[in-house]
């Protein structure tokens, strides 16, 4: 089952968490970050929160710069595994 954030669109696959609200609603961890981030910024206490485009830019950068470091991260540790394999596999006896 492939799941798909409902706000960003992004596929499971692609981010670190995805949770499911409700069947059919589901949101990615950068998008729950991304409301974490503005509901931080509701320091008035108003309940309502302006976020202008400058922050929205910036909140998003930061968001596909971790997503780009997790990807980064997951290529470099499936090409330790498989160095690892060869590895294994060299020393075997023949
Ligand atoms: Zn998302």
């Amino acid at each position: 089952m492939i799941l798909i954030c409902t706000a960003c669109g992004k596929p499971h696959a692609d981010v670190y968490k995805m949770i499911m609200v409700t069947p059919g609603i589901n949101l990615c961890d950068e998008c729950i970050n991304l409301c974490v981030h503005i509901l931080h910024d509701d320091i008035d206490g108003s309940g309502l929160v302006t976020v202008t485009t400058g922050e929205l830019a910036k909140l998003q950068q930061d968001a596909l710069e971790l997503s780009l470091a997790r990807t980064w991260i997951g290529a470099v540790r499936n090409s330790m595994d498989r160095a690892d394999e060869v590895i294994t596999k060299n020393r075997e006896p023949s």
